[in-house]
């Protein structure tokens, strides 16, 4: 983050998250990521938002790394190994009779 007084590149001395109370229309919830900064160049120190995060039923989405995050779900998406063997469960519960 900038330094608003001289535009110093500060990093955050501290980071903490804010989660919203209520889901939003799509039932995800809100995390907001917070810093505190102090400019070591004019001593300056402020708190600023730093990133939005929205967690709900497809799990964590990163408002700013949408893109890479779905870059690595496809590529765990292997197939896997082994053979599938389907089974019908019509054979199995056949010779029962309740
Ligand atoms: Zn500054």
């Amino acid at each position: 983050m900038k330094c608003p007084r001289c535009g110093t590149e500060v990093q955050p001395q501290k980071t903490w998250q804010l989660v919203a109370p209520l889901p939003d229309a799509d039932g995800r919830v809100t995390i907001i990521v917070m810093g505190s900064f102090k400019c070591p160049n004019c001593g300056y120190s402020w708190r600023q938002k730093i990133s939005t995060i929205k967690v709900g039923p497809e799990g964590e989405v990163d408002l700013n790394a949408t893109k890479k995050r779905k870059r690595k779900k496809k590529e765990k998406e292997k197939k896997p190994a082994g053979k599938i063997i389907e089974v019908d469960l019509s054979d199995i519960y056949e010779d029962e009779e309740l």
